[in-house]
């Protein structure tokens, strides 16, 4: 075998300088103190391919039992898998994104026996990976590392026929091989992760690149992606590394949280009883909300990994490379850096990618709304069907009618909810509702008629009474229907009382 130089790996000069580890707050320790978590990720995602890994077979979610197959899928004897190009391309596409150096991969038979895998070894790959040591940065600014990203084929599925749904007490079980070598790309990341909401970041992080890079449809509820979770916890400053116990197939972002919290208590609580936990895989209960033992956990050994003799190494050409390069799409960070340049929150730039409205708010800042004005709205009023369709130079006028004290928050919220669902101007809007600015000498009109009616009040006011401000701020929002502007109201009362 020869070995190639490792190509570098994306570049991305802009994006290092935006923050560093210093500056990143990290999820405060669920734990008792003086104790912290140590979590790595397993993520499988299924590749949005055509056909499958090996086989002509059709990839495809939701069949009927048994008719996505092949001989090959089937591992029946005298057939040779052939690699799937599309599967290589998007798997290389997905380690760019995450950073990866991209490299020659050898593909691997992983031994272990299993009914819905026929063949008895999974084709895998073990110790030289298509993408080795990247990372992905969550929204708060942390950065994970990535250790690899590999090729591998998906087994079938198993349904046990009994009354628990579980193998042990099932009168039968049925196979289905139409997920069998299916594409899957196994992302394993270091054991950077120190709590469960960043755990739940990383994986909606990765979600939303695979999704975005169109790698994989990133579907949880149909299994194209599945979380396994390393877990152990060690004394808060050191850097030991102690026995973890692996959370299978967890189905859902709040599962993980939920799991991960549960088994670094578990292991903080054998270990201050002076016992320890034992390495082993353990599954997630939604129900009862706690893991149980599943197998003692094989060591790697146990596997007999070795070179596929069936298939010859993949050495993508760095002309290939480069042009998979160019096929990227902006990804959720880059889009997050654009926001933030422009002077929004990272939190809030966070939720303006996840919800699909960054270039609306993008679109509206360059335009010259105010940022702050900007984001508070993204975040806080157009969390609805249609937001991402508002014109952006529309949604920059109401931001400027707001700040330039044309409208009232009230009333900008009103007419930024009317202008989603009619596409029309907030200037026309405004209008519409009467909703114009009212200047101060019509305030102070209103104000002189309230203190005709009430001067005891105005004199005890004027006096000191400040608890009487909120009586006369109430009448005047009265008289004007609430379209008054809070701080002209307080200006306008501090100005008349003191003169
Ligand atoms: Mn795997």
């Amino acid at each position: 075998m020869t070995t190639t130089e490792p190509l570098s790996p994306i570049s991305s000069t802009m994006l290092d300088a935006w923050v560093t580890e210093s500056d990143v707050e990290r999820e405060p320790s669920n734990l008792p103190d003086g104790w912290e978590m140590v979590i790595g990720l397993e993520v499988h995602a299924e590749l949005a391919t055509e056909t499958k890994m090996f086989s002509p077979a059709r990839n495809h979610f939701g069949g009927e039992p048994n008719t996505n197959v092949h001989p090959v899928c089937l591992g029946l004897p005298g057939t040779l898998p052939v690699v799937n190009a599309k599967a290589v391309e998007l798997s290389i596409k997905l380690g760019l994104a995450l950073n990866c150096t991209v490299q020659r991969c050898v593909f691997a038979r992983k031994n272990y026996f299993y009914p819905d895998m026929p063949k008895d070894y999974q084709i895998s790959q073990y110790d030289l990976p298509l993408n080795a040591e990247g990372w992905i940065e969550v929204p708060s600014g942390h950065r994970v590392r990535v250790e690899r990203a590999h090729m591998e084929e998906d087994t079938g599925k198993s349904t046990h026929v009994g009354e628990s749904g579980r193998i042990h007490d099932a009168g039968y079980s049925l196979v289905d091989y139409n997920r069998a070598g299916v594409p899957l790309l196994e992302i394993v990341s270091h054991p950077d992760i120190r709590g469960p909401e960043e755990a739940r970041a990383y994986v909606a992080e990765l979600q939303a690149i695979l999704i975005a890079t169109e790698v994989s449809d990133g579907k949880f509820e149909e299994g194209s992606l599945r979380v396994d979770a390393n877990v152990s916890v060690r004394k808060a400053g050191t850097d030991e590394l102690r026995t973890r116990c692996e959370i299978k197939n967890v189905n859902s972002l709040r599962s993980l949280g939920r799991a991960i919290q549960y088994e670094a208590q578990r292991h903080v609580d054998l270990y201050e009883a002076g016992d320890k936990p034992v390495q082993e895989t353990r599954h997630w209960d939604e129900e009862g909300g706690r893991t149980r033992p599943g197998r003692s956990k094989e060591q790697a050994e146990d596997y007999r990994y070795f070179a596929d003799p069936d298939l010859v190494p993949v050495d993508p050409s760095p002309e290939w490379i480069e042009e998979i390069r160019a096929t990227l799409p902006v990804l959720p960070r880059e889009r997050r850096i654009a926001l933030r340049d422009l002077g929004a929150e990272p939190d809030a730039a966070g939720i303006a990618v996840e919800r699909g409205l960054d270039e609306l708010a993008l679109g509206a800042m360059q335009a010259g709304a105010d940022p702050a004005r900007t984001m508070t709205h993204v975040v806080n009023n157009l969390a609805v069907d249609g937001a991402a369709d508002l014109d952006a130079a529309k949604f920059a006028e109401l931001v400027s009618m707001e700040t330039g004290g044309d409208l009232t928050a009230t009333q900008a919220k009103q007419i930024l909810g009317e202008m989603v669902v009619s596409g029309k101007s907030a200037s026309d809007l405004a209008a519409e509702h009467g909703f114009e600015a009212m200047d101060s000498s019509e305030l102070e009109t209103m104000l002189d008629a309230i203190i005709a009616d009430h001067p005891d009040e105005w004199a005890r006011f004027c006096d000191g009474e400040k608890k009487l401000q909120g009586m006369f701020t109430g009448q005047i929002m009265k008289a004007t229907k609430g379209q008054a502007d809070g701080k002209a109201i307080a200006q306008l009362l501090a100005k008349k009382s003191s003169s």
